[in-house]
């Protein structure tokens, strides 16, 4: 899905779950809300402590499982090709990382000359490609201040 205004949003949230046959519950919404409002790219362990105070019978579990769906669905994309928990992107339009090794946050970048990267003969031998995705490793700003 692309990032639109919040309200445009959450229609189109409505819509794709409509279409796949998904209750439209308020904790999936406060989940989806989550999500979409954070910018850190959270895990299901982030989305369900942000969430759990206002939902206190929402349990991990069905918080990473309704993340799951999501992403099976295209509500949102699961950030790959990095260690530790698995984490969620609600920008599922084509974009490219930056990763902080130092606090673990994902930053959104677009960038017209890594979409078009060429993907090497022996690989486009070799496989499929399906999709184009540059990950940066880097410190962020915030990191940067902090440490100086
Ligand atoms: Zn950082
Ligand atoms: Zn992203």
């Amino acid at each position: 899905m692309q990032l639109q205004n919040k309200e445009e949003c959450l229609d189109a949230f409505i819509e794709k779950c409509r279409e796949h046959n998904l209750k439209i519950t308020p904790q999936r919404c406060a989940i989806y809300k989550e999500i979409f409002n954070s910018e850190e790219h959270p895990s299901a362990e982030a989305v369900y402590n942000a969430i759990h105070k206002e939902y206190p019978n929402i349990s991990y579990d069905t918080v990473n499982r309704t993340l799951l769906t999501f992403a099976d669905i295209g509500i949102v994309d699961i950030v790959r090709g990095q260690s530790g928990p698995r984490r969620f992107d609600p920008n599922t339009d084509g974009h490219h990382h930056i990763y902080c090794v130092n606090c673990g946050e994902f930053f959104d970048f677009y960038n017209e000359d890594y979409d078009n990267l060429k993907i090497p003969d022996d690989l486009q031998q070799k496989f499929d490609i399906i999709g184009k995705r540059v990950v940066l490793n880097g410190i962020c700003k915030q990191c940067k201040k902090s440490k100086s």
